[in-house]
């Protein structure tokens, strides 16, 4: 299955080879190679394995208390230095709290050491990424997009060891990074890439040419990783198309700044349109070799995306504490408003929602510490999950807040109210479901995993490409293996989970729909074959089930681990919301209006219902 599916009215044959394109890139860019299972992998396969989320991944002493010094810092820092509301309102963020930043060794958090960073673990790198993104969403962009998925992310993983020193010690020094991808044309989908890197005569250097699009830090960057398009090779008689990362300095003759963008939110990231013209980038600064940059990318966005949840935490922990300060003092109707059942629904929502927003983050973390284990599929669901219920809490706060939710911090100081920037925090939030991968692109991300079991086993079956004799064998051998696992879903030995204590009951019932769910793909796969990458809500379903049987998880494992009977409240509360959530999706997955609603929308863009526009002012 392709993790692309469009629903565009091009040409048939050509959007057939686009999407073929598109494909192979995709596929050869995926990682294949790991030591220890996906948690959440295993739970779509139908085999729940506590052991790899109990014990809790938590923090060591020393790495906490490293931690919780320099969190202490920070805060003292943040506040006396880093105005939120100014930094939204002029849309700059002053260089001196840059700086103040840099001092504190903020945009080294992950690099290591002996490179000049302070090396932190993925968990303490959170935590600062947390509060940062508590008070300024701005400034937690500026951070993150240099060391989450700018030059420091990809050197450390893939650079030279010459690469490494003549680079990090100044990215930990001040010096900005910044990470290139998109492009006016390449958004998701990154086959069609356009910038382009020719190698010269001699072939001591490339030729870069291109635009790229909304490159955040790229404005004010000292040194960006670029991907390029270098000349595609022949393998086994095919061209292959093949893209290169290249680190590229401010300083290179060609290189422009073209347009900085200006956005809903995040108003003082310094986020543009760079050109390349005839740069000339020496060949030694590639990183990890000619055409590996797409894979370089997609492995960088996987550890990259597990800041986005800890920004997304921090902004919704804000709200719990918005809420429950003015949900106790407004009164309206005879009492406090929080104690109207419309509004406690959604007081509760949004505390179990941050808890367990918490409980996936840590967890995340804590695995990319631990190290060895596939944690993509974790990483792009944490993403998923938080950036989603980030928006969704920003959204009832401010319904919470009513009129003061949507008035400016600005204009509630200046009439002598407190500036609480809950309006600011919806427009901050709002990009976290579009970059590292739009939502829509994280659950296809998802479901090509999660259902990467069954096409190891039947995918050869499934394709309509395999000739006759080769489906027959490819039949037998699926038949062997479903065999023996088809009748595991149904007859198993549940696990009592007694020591999960008061929530036992979530985890028992986690196994059972994991079984449910296994089963569920099976049956899925058997009607629509390999028409099912096309029913992308069906998948779209299918992923929010595993994406919310892995948050209860997180969230049960996260309060046994805190071994406190506060956030065991919180976890019940989130694990029985999601349970609801969980069986309308099961529901969901073979009666809905997905097809008639599939229609309509080609109608739609076919120009049926133009009617449907008329009595507005046409731009
Ligand atoms: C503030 C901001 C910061 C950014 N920072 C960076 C950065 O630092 N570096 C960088 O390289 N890029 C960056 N980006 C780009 C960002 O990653 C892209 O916007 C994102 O990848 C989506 O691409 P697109 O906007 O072109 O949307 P498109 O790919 O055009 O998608 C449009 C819509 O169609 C949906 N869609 C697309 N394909 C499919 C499909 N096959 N199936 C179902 N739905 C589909 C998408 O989910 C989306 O809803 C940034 C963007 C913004 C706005």
């Amino acid at each position: 299955m392709s993790a692309v599916q469009v629903l565009t009215p091009e040409p048939k044959e050509a959007a057939d080879r686009a999407k073929r394109e598109a494909m192979e890139v995709a596929e050869a860019a995926r990682e294949t190679e790991w030591k220890h299972p996906s948690f959440a992998a295993e739970l779509f396969a139908g085999r729940f394995r506590p052991d790899l989320v109990l014990p809790f991944p938590a923090q060591s002493d020393e790495d906490r208390r490293r931690g919780d010094e320099y969190l202490a810092r920070l805060e003292v820092f943040l506040k006396e230095n880093v105005d939120a509301d100014e930094i939204d309102r002029t849309g700059e963020v002053p260089p001196r709290a840059i700086q103040g930043l840099v001092d504190l060794g903020c945009f080294g958090m992950k690099i290591p050491k002996e490179y000049g960073g302070l090396g932190f673990s993925q968990t303490n790198y959170n935590r600062a990424m947390q509060l940062i993104g508590s008070h300024c969403g701005s400034t937690a962009v500026w951070v993150s997009a240099h060391q989450s998925i700018g030059v420091p992310q990809p050197l450390k993983l893939f650079g030279t060891e010459e690469q490494k020193r003549k680079y990090l010690p100044r990215l930990a020094q001040g010096e900005i990074s910044a990470f290139a991808l998109t492009e006016p044309d390449v958004g998701s989908d990154p086959a069609n890439m356009q910038t382009t890197a020719e190698p010269t005569p001699d072939g001591s250097a490339y030729v870069l040419n291109g635009e790229k699009l909304w490159c955040t830090n790229g404005c004010v960057a000292d040194v960006i990783v670029v991907m390029a398009r270098t000349p595609s090779v022949v393998v086994k008689g095919k061209e292959r198309k093949q893209i290169t990362a290249f680190i590229v300095e401010k300083t290179m003759p060609g290189f422009e700044v073209a347009h900085r963008c200006e956005f809903l939110g995040l108003r003082a990231i310094q986020n543009g349109l760079l050109r390349f013209k005839n740069v000339l980038v020496p060949k030694e600064n590639i990183i990890w070799g000619p055409g590996q940059g797409l894979k370089l990318a997609l492995i960088t966005l996987n550890t990259g995306r597990l800041t986005v949840p800890a920004a997304c935490t921090g902004m919704a922990k804000q709200c719990v504490r918005i809420v429950r300060r003015w949900a106790s003092e407004r009164a309206q109707w005879g009492g406090p408003i929080g104690k109207h059942d419309a509004v406690a629904g959604k007081i509760a929502e949004i505390a179990a929602g941050a808890f367990a927003m918490d409980a996936v983050t840590w967890l995340t973390s804590g695995l990319a510490d631990r190290g060895g284990q596939d944690i993509r599929l974790e990483a792009a669901m944490a993403k998923l999950f938080c950036s989603e219920t980030a928006w969704k809490i920003a959204d009832d706060t401010l319904q919470i807040r009513g009129g003061r939710g949507y008035e400016t911090a600005r204009s509630l100081s200046a009439r002598g109210e407190p500036g609480i920037a809950v309006e600011r925090m919806l427009r901050d939030a709002r990009i976290n479901r579009i970059i590292e991968g739009t939502s829509e692109i994280m659950r296809l991300f998802i479901a090509r995993e999660a259902l990467d079991w069954h096409l190891r086993v039947a995918g050869r079956l499934l394709d309509p490409k395999t000739p006759a004799g080769a489906k027959v064998k490819a039949g037998l051998k699926a038949l062997g293996t479903y065999a023996r696992w088809y009748p595991a879903q149904w007859l198993y030995w549940p696990g009592g989970h007694s020591a999960l204590g008061r929530l036992a009951p979530h985890f028992r019932y986690i196994e059972k729909a994991s079984h449910r769910l296994a089963r569920a793909i099976f049956h899925l796969m058997a009607v629509h074959q390999a028409g099912l990458e096309k029913r992308q809500r069906v998948l779209a379903r299918v992923v929010e089930i595993g994406v919310d049987l892995f948050a209860a998880a997180a969230a049960c494992a996260y309060a046994h681990h805190l071994r406190d009977s506060s956030p065991a409240e919180l976890a019940d509360l989130f694990s029985t919301i999601a349970r609801r959530r969980i069986q309308a999706n099961f529901r969901a997955l073979w009666s809905n209006d997905d097809r008639a609603s599939y229609r309509a929308a080609r109608d739609v863009l076919d120009g049926k219902h133009t009617w449907i526009e008329k009595g507005v002012l046409l731009p």
